[in-house]
């Protein structure tokens, strides 16, 4: 366990204490007494930038752009407010109406941040799609999404969108960020943008109108288009303050593209809706290279991911020593399980436990976190955030739900009704029903909670597996492993056999100055066994240079399976990596 040691030096948490607001919160009340914007809308763009201007703080720096090749660029709060009205004033002359999709196909460019808050005030749903996926999933999610408006760079449309262009009878109006040119089909974003004025007025939006459509991950299977309404503002809002324990003036810098969930709910909304300025790295990884951006730009909120912080880990704690992190007040986790080694890792050279949250492209926000104010127990989510009731339950056949004891393994529940909870799957409503039973929404992971409140990650429902009785779920095993010098990364699957009905095998990824020997299987299988015992110890292991992951991060177990039993890969539009050119969703 980590205790939070108050530091006199550093402001107190935002939430001081927890359990005193979980007994005091209702989202009732925080949604009734909510304050929108001056016409009795709620709008999420509102929410984020216009309210702060209207505040008095149109000065402050919303947005701090770091281009890839070393350029800067700052929009202040007023900046971004003038902007995203002139973009939804050309929205509405190219005659968009609320609740129609827009898409964005873009690296992280001020212009992406333009867009989201300007397709907000206009009432229509920003939709953004990942500029690193090929052809092929872009013409899917632009099908699915039947957008008449796609924003998107010179380049990528060359390379990605102007040959399917045919199949997409929707797509009206593509408005590049980089051309001055018109030509048909093609509009300049940055001429548009011009013709337009500044004013307009506050947005009327209400608070269940459709504002975000965000693919999944795509982890186990294909993309859902996840759909949010506005009031999810509000949750945005709490986490950031509660979680991140944002304040006006902080520097706070998400890693997350804006292609997936993360990137818009905490790389955009949340740290806006929170007067922060927002650090935007337009470049991919690279270790010196965040070092330098957390030590120049003085970040004091960092919210990043476990892959990210397993790179950083495999890089070593030297790099770390050369730079000052002495303004990190906060560093945070999302996306997958984060190991205990991370946490301490975190806490050894950074000087900051990473905080681990745990939430879904379906829950909208974080809903499961470990707070400064809370001891930590690394490998552990933490706790549920106030106004959420989590539980470990199992579905019966009748489609009611039993509450499972503390330590016992089960399915994590959500009571429904807090407002960042998504309100459907693009066309599948059935799908969507089938998430919910007996008042509670079934997030599909299987974990545990022990008498204490805290939850701990067991593993997916797909990715658990059954070996001579027992259950295991993956979580577990690649810890242990992982606990090894040798080891950066472990991605567990179940294979069958005939008399344990299934078999556990590892794959695994060595750190620099490790090399794939017998010895070294033999040693780390023993290493497992030795922890685990040899019920759920790993029987095969396998060395890879690196883990299938998604692009978003994601440790692709399904596909480690499909590849080791031979059976077809499935959707692969999400696997990170040169993108498979022929690879669908359906
Ligand atoms: P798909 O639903 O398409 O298979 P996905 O579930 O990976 O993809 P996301 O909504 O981006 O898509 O990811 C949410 C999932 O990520 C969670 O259901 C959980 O499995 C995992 N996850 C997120 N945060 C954590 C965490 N802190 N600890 C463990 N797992 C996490
Ligand atoms: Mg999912």
């Amino acid at each position: 366990m980590i205790g939070q040691i108050p530091n006199p030096n550093e402001p107190t948490p935002n939430l001081a204490d927890y359990s005193a607001m979980q007994a005091a919160f209702s989202w009732e009340a925080a949604c009734a007494e909510w304050v929108g914007s001056p016409n009795g809308g709620l709008n999420i763009a509102f929410e984020a930038v216009d309210r702060w201007v209207i505040a008095g703080r149109g000065e402050a720096i919303a947005l701090r752009w770091l281009g890839k090749n070393g350029e800067r660029q700052d929009l202040s709060y007023a900046e971004l407010a003038r902007l995203s009205d002139r973009f939804a004033n050309s929205l509405e002359r190219l005659g968009i109406a609320p609740g129609e999709r827009v898409c964005i196909l873009a690296g992280r460019i001020p212009e992406l941040y333009i867009t989201a808050l300007g397709v907000l005030k206009v009432g229509a749903v920003f939709c953004p799609l990942f500029s690193a996926f090929g052809p092929e999933p872009i013409r899917v999610r632009l099908a699915k999404s039947r957008a008449r408006v796609l924003i998107t760079t010179t380049l990528l449309y060359q390379r990605k969108v102007r040959k399917q262009r045919g199949e997409l009878p929707d797509l009206q109006y593509v408005l590049l960020t980089d051309s001055r040119e018109a030509e048909l089909g093609l509009y300049s974003f940055h001429a548009l943008l011009e013709a337009e004025s500044d004013h307009r007025p506050p947005p009327r939006t209400q608070p269940e109108d459709w504002a975000l459509l965000h693919f999944t991950s795509g982890t186990t299977g294909a993309p859902k288009g996840a759909i949010h309404v506005h009031q999810a503002v509000i949750a945005h809002q709490l986490t950031g303050r509660w979680v991140l324990d944002l304040r006006p003036g902080d520097i706070y810098w998400c890693t997350a593209d804006p292609g997936w969930v993360t990137g818009v709910s905490y790389g955009i909304i949340a740290p806006l809706a929170n007067g922060a300025t927002l650090v935007v790295d337009e470049a991919e990884f690279d270790a010196r290279r965040w070092y330098a951006i957390l030590e120049r730009e003085r970040v004091n909120i960092w919210y990043t991911a476990p892959t990210a912080i397993r790179m950083l880990m495999k890089v070593g704690a030297k790099t770390v020593r050369e730079h000052d992190l002495s303004a990190l007040r906060l560093v945070a986790s999302v996306g997958e399980p984060l190991n205990p080694e991370g946490v301490i890792w975190g806490l050894a050279t950074l000087g900051r436990p990473f905080h681990d949250t745990w939430w879904q492209t379906e829950t909208g926000a974080i809903m499961i976190a470990n707070y400064r104010a809370l001891d930590i127990r690394p490998g552990s989510m933490g706790r549920p955030l106030p106004g959420i009731e989590a539980a470990i339950v199992r579905r019966r056949s009748d489609d009611r739900v039993d509450r499972l004891e503390p330590g016992e393994e089960g399915e994590l529940a959500l009571r429904t009704g807090w407002p960042s909870m998504f309100r459907g799957y693009l066309d599948d409503e059935e799908r969507y029903q089938r998430c919910f039973a007996d008042g509670w929404y079934l997030s599909g992971d299987l974990a545990t909670c022990d008498a204490d409140g805290y939850f701990w990650f067991v593993g997916r429902n797909d990715d658990v597996i059954k070996t001579a009785g027992h259950l295991i779920g993956p979580f577990e095993v690649e810890n242990i492993l992982m606990e090894h010098p040798a080891v950066v990364e472990a991605g567990m699957i179940g294979k069958p056999d005939e008399f344990a009905g299934q078999i556990i095998k590892v794959f695994v990824a060595l750190k620099p100055g490790y090399e794939p020997s017998d010895a070294l299987r033999k040693e780390l299988l023993g290493f497992a066994r030795t922890r685990l015992g040899p019920a759920v110890a790993p029987r095969e292991l396998e060395f890879l240079p690196d883990l299938p992951k998604t692009r978003s991060g994601k440790i692709m177990r399904r596909l480690l399976r499909a590849r080791e039993l031979g059976v077809p890969l499935g959707d692969l539009s999400t696997l990170e990596g040169e993108y498979p050119e022929n690879s669908g969703d359906e």
